[in-house]
């Protein structure tokens, strides 16, 4: 599991932390919630090499709160509802890569308020602050000023850093640590065992579903990559 749990944040965002631009209070970055060993949003991440693992790592810290990849960070039950599902497709020969679990509440206030900047027309001094995160939005000068354009590209850097395609929701089933999005593949055409142990044959992949459900992990039929504890 080591090398999954080490993926990249997110395509282009190892450049994020040169490229954003934000004015970073004192510390020059954001302050950190977590640690690494951790990833960003859904879709497009794969397993890269450990070397590169490594090296994705060691950048990782110094990027913006990173979303986790690690089932560890998951909340105790849905956890072991997880690798029990996601054991059982592996035992059929099929292959899971996990792109997001827990998201950290003060990434998704960086995304959610990045976008509302850059896409909704949102004052960059309107934003509030959160506690834990130390971010001057407004790109403050020494007199206080606000240099709106500056801050409006700085944000939209941001969403381009995250690698997001719409708005990011400030509480979720991720930042509850009860989701995760996870790409499965080689299983159509197989059989994988349900929490009952009863074969069942997946002709395609929403055959699915009823087997995540029976070990407590229930598909967002919407939302490809995403299951959580309860559907949302
Ligand atoms: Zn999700």
């Amino acid at each position: 599991m080591a090398e999954r749990e080490c993926v990249l944040p997110l395509p282009g965002v190892e450049h994020a932390s040169a490229d954003l631009g934000f004015a970073f209070h004192r510390t020059g970055r954001v302050r950190r919630g977590r640690a690494c060993g951790q990833c960003g949003e859904r879709q497009q991440h794969s397993r890269v090499s450990a070397a590169r693992s490594a090296r994705g790592q060691r950048r990782a810290m110094g990027l913006p709160i990173p979303t986790s990849t690690s089932l560890g960070d998951l909340a105790p039950a849905f956890s072991k509802a997880v690798t029990r599902f996601i054991a059982a497709i592996e035992a059929a020969g099929g292959s899971v890569t996990i792109s997001a679990t827990y998201r950290p509440p003060e990434r998704a206030y960086l995304m959610h308020y990045a976008w509302a900047i850059a896409k909704e027309g949102a004052s960059p001094t309107s934003i509030a602050a959160k506690a834990g995160v130390d971010i001057d939005w407004a790109h403050l000068d020494a007199k206080g000023r606000s240099d709106q354009k500056a801050a409006v590209k700085a944000a939209l850097a941001m969403v381009n850093g995250y690698g997001m395609a719409h708005s990011a929701v400030l509480v979720s089933r991720h930042t509850e640590k009860r989701a995760i999005d996870m790409t499965i593949s080689g299983v159509v055409g197989k059989s994988v065992s349900d929490a009952n142990g009863k074969a069942m044959a997946i002709k395609s992949l929403k055959d699915l579903n009823p087997v995540g459900k029976s070990y407590g992990v229930v598909k967002l039929v919407s939302d490809a990559p995403h299951w959580s504890d309860d559907g949302h």
